[in-house]
């Protein structure tokens, strides 16, 4: 067993936060959270790292080379997303999955020509992507969408409301999980879409969050005519591809890792240059243990994450393991933030703006960290995968 990184992996770490310093504006916080996708100026920022990213290698470095990628081990895709979240670079996944889970399942499932067609705008950081799945009555039970679409000729037709697509008002392209046969019992009529967000019938509305950003959209399909060949796999067999892509998803615990490791280093430099009652506020031992506490739960993440990488690259498929790793760091990042919160006082909760101490860190973690516990799967459903894949107990 090797807990050490190799050199390569070290100097990984060192030029991306050699790229960081370089190429993000003063004063820029946000990199990892959807807020990336908000307003127009992070919008920009993001594009241009996106863009950026690709032409160092590094957005799809886990991809075969056909792809555009470098054929990275999972560790080393781990350590740059890692690093990258934890100097704040935006645009890592183009849009909401585009790399990590949208990408990776097109080269399992997708045809030749889709393949073609939708790799290399990934890879060249230009093609944002978002995903699909959530609809107002179907969350947690997503077999049970509604959203349909049928089969004429060489085409589908859909008609139906999604919500929740986070970054659907930048995407070119969403992910879409569709009913295509609503006879079927419910996991087995549906299917995966690539569905051109330009297409006639298509509207897209943000909604504001509860850190009063558009973030999440919902999304209406209106007699929106695809062409067949958009379809992902087989007809009807959307839910095993839904499987591939959400246990994707969940192994990128990262984001929440790379994000939470740099708030504890921001609140370390915060306590020992802020004085309080005369005295600088790493002084008091109150705020040194809550330090030293989420320091250790960092490592805790870290370790699983991993963990996880390693089975990857052993060719193992984590299941039971992504929702620990998962669970465990989006919880990590809302029990820190709130420990952030207690340590900075009312300074804490200010923004973004000039002057906020760590840049509105704080503050942004907190809000957005909210959603972190529920997108690709809330801890409960996670915990029902723990309870059942891992430990084995009966369905309740
Ligand atoms: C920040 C954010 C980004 C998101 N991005 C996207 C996106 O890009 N695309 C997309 O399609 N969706 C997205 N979602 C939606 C997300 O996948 C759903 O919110 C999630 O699956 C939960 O569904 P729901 O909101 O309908 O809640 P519900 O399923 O109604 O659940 C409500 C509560 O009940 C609990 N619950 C439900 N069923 C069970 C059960 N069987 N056992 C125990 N507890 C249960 C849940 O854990 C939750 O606490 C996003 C959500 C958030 C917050």
């Amino acid at each position: 067993m090797n807990f050490a990184f190799s050199e390569s992996e070290k100097k990984l770490a060192k030029d991306l936060n050699e790229f960081a310093k370089a190429e993000l504006p003063p004063g820029w916080v946000i990199g990892g959270y959807a807020e990336e996708y908000c307003t127009d100026y992070n919008w920009e920022v993001t594009q241009r790292i996106s863009k950026k990213l690709a032409e160092n290698g590094w957005l799809t470095m886990a991809w075969p080379r056909e792809y555009g990628g470098m054929e990275a081990s999972r560790t080393e895709c781990l350590l740059y997303r890692e690093e990258a979240t934890y100097n704040m670079l935006p645009g890592i996944d183009m849009g909401v999955g585009g790399v990590s889970w949208i990408g990776q399942s097109l080269m399992i499932f997708g045809t030749e020509e889709q393949k073609k067609r939708h790799l290399p705008g990934i890879a060249a950081g230009e093609t944002y992507w978002c995903t699909g799945y959530s609809e107002p009555d179907a969350g947690s039970d997503l077999a049970s969408l509604g959203c349909r679409a049928m089969r004429k000729g060489d085409e589908f037709i859909i008609n139906g409301q999604k919500i929740w697509t986070s970054a659907g008002h930048r995407a070119a392209w969403c992910w879409l999980a569709v009913r295509t046969d609503p006879e079927a019992p419910k996991h087995k009529g549906i299917s995966l879409l690539l569905v051109d967000l330009k297409l006639a019938g298509v509207t897209v509305n943000p909604l504001i969050n509860l850190a009063d950003m558009p973030e999440n959209c919902e999304v209406f399909y209106d007699d929106v005519h695809v062409p067949a060949d958009c379809l992902i796999g087989e007809e009807n067999e959307g839910w095993r591809h839904i499987m591939t892509a959400l246990a994707f998803e969940r192994t990128a615990g990262a984001e929440h890792l790379g994000r939470s490791r740099r708030m504890v280093d921001e609140l370390v430099k915060y306590a020992r240059e802020t004085h309080r009652n005369g005295k600088p506020l790493s002084d008091d031992p109150l705020v040194r243990n809550k330090l030293a506490h989420y320091a250790i739960e960092c490592e805790i993440g870290r370790l699983m994450c991993y963990s996880i990488a390693w089975m990857e690259d052993k060719g193992l498929i984590p299941g039971h393991e992504a929702s620990a790793a998962k669970n465990y760091c989006s919880e990590l990042g809302q029990r820190l933030s709130n420990a952030g919160l207690s340590i900075m006082g009312m300074y804490g909760q200010l923004g973004t703006g000039p002057g906020s101490p760590l840049g509105g860190l704080t503050q942004t973690a907190y809000l957005f960290g909210v959603g972190d516990t529920l997108g690709g799967g809330t801890s409960e459903v996670n915990r029902t995968i723990i309870a059942t894949r891992g430990l084995g107990l009966p369905r309740g």
